[in-house]
C-alpha cells in the first residue's frame, strides 16, 4: 500500500495509457490522476456521455488531450480487441499501461438463486474481456520501454465471502491470471504485471454491494489514487506478479 506516495507532477509524461470503466467511479478519478501527471489517456467504458464528460475535465485542467473509445465489455469479440490495437497502433504508436477497472458486481445472492446468464456475464466483464483485450495489446505493451499492466482484483478475490457469486470468482481468475502472465514475462524488464485491490472506495458498486453503509466512512476514489499513480508509473519498476493494496485494511 502506498497510500503516502506523492508522485512527481509529470511522472508519466509522454506515455500512453489506457483505462477501462474511465466514466465513473474508481476509473473516472484515476484517468484524470493519470492525464494530471502529464499523460495521454484513452478512456475506454461504455456510457459514452459519461467519458465525454471525462473527457471536457482533462481538457479543462489543460491536460493532454485524451481520447474516447467507446466499447462495451459484456458484447466484445476477439475481432474488437485487434482492432482495437490497430487503431491504437495508429492514432498513438504506443501504449506504456493498462488500468483494468471496469467491472461489474452480479449479483449478491445465495448461490442455489444465482442466473447463470448473469454468471457468464460478471465472468466475461471482469475477467474473460480484459484477458483477451491484453492478448490483443500485448505487441504494443511490449514495444514500450516500460509498460504497466494493473488488473483490479478485491478482497473477495483472495478470501471467498457467502453470497458473493461471480464476483469474487472472477476476482480470483484476476489474481490467478495476473500471476500468470507475470511469470511468463518475468525476463522481460520493461513489463511488469500486477494487481490492484481498492479496498472499500466511495463509489456507485459499492453503494450497490452496501446499500446501508454510511458513506462518509469510506475513502473517496480521490484518496486512494497514490497508489495507482505509483503502481502506473517509473516508481513501480521491478514489482511483478504482485498484489497490492491501495489503502490500508479497515
Ligand atoms: P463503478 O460501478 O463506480 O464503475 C465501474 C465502471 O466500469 C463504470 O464506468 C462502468 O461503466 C464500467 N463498466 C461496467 N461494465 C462495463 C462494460 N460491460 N463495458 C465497459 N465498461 C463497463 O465501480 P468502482 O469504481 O467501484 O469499481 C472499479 C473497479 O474496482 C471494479 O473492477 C471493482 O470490482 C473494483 N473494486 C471496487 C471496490 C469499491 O469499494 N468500490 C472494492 C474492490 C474492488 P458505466 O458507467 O457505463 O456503468
Amino acid at each position: 500500500c502506498k497510500i503516502d506516495y506523492q508522485a512527481a507532477p509529470n511522472i508519466l509524461e509522454n506515455r500512453v495509457i489506457l483505462v477501462t470503466g474511465a466514466g465513473d467511479g474508481i476509473g473516472r478519478a484515476a484517468a484524470l490522476h493519470y492525464a494530471r501527471h502529464g499523460a495521454t489517456v484513452i478512456l475506454l467504458g461504455r456510457t459514452i456521455a459519461k467519458l465525454e464528460s471525462v473527457y471536457d475535465e482533462i481538457e479543462n485542467q489543460g491536460g493532454p488531450q485524451p481520447a474516447i473509445f467507446p466499447l462495451n465489455l459484456e458484447g466484445a469479440t476477439l475481432k474488437d480487441f485487434h482492432d482495437m490495437a490497430e487503431t491504437l497502433d495508429k492514432e498513438f504508436g504506443r501504449l506504456d499501461g493498462i488500468l483494468h477497472n471496469a467491472g461489474i458486481l452480479g449479483r449478491i445472492t445465495p448461490f442455489e438463486q444465482y442466473n447463470p446468464e448473469l454468471w457468464e456475464q460478471v465472468m466475461q466483464v471482469n475477467i474473460n474481456g480484459p484477458i483477451w483485450m491484453t492478448q490483443a495489446l500485448l505487441p504494443l505493451l511490449q514495444a514500450s520501454k516500460d509498460a504497466s499492466v494493473i488488473f483490479t482484483s478485491s478482497g473477495v478475490g483472495r478470501k471467498g465471502r457467502a453470497y458473493w457469486g461471480a464476483y469474487a470468482v472472477s476476482k480470483f481468475a484476476t489474481e490467478g491470471f495476473m500471476e500468470v502472465l507475470a511469470d511468463e514475462l518475468e525476463n522481460q524488464a520493461n513489463i511488469r504485471i500486477n494487481s490492484l485491490n481498492p479496498g472499500a472506495t466511495r463509489t456507485q458498486m459499492r453503494r450497490s454491494a452496501f446499500p446501508g453503509e454510511d458513506v462518509a466512512t469510506l475513502r473517496t476514489p480521490d484518496e486512494i489514487m497514490p497508489t495507482y499513480l505509483w503502481l502506473m508509473g517509473p516508481d513501480s519498476q521491478g514489482t511483478n506478479g504482485e498484489k497490492i493494496d491501495a489503502q490500508p485494511a479497515r
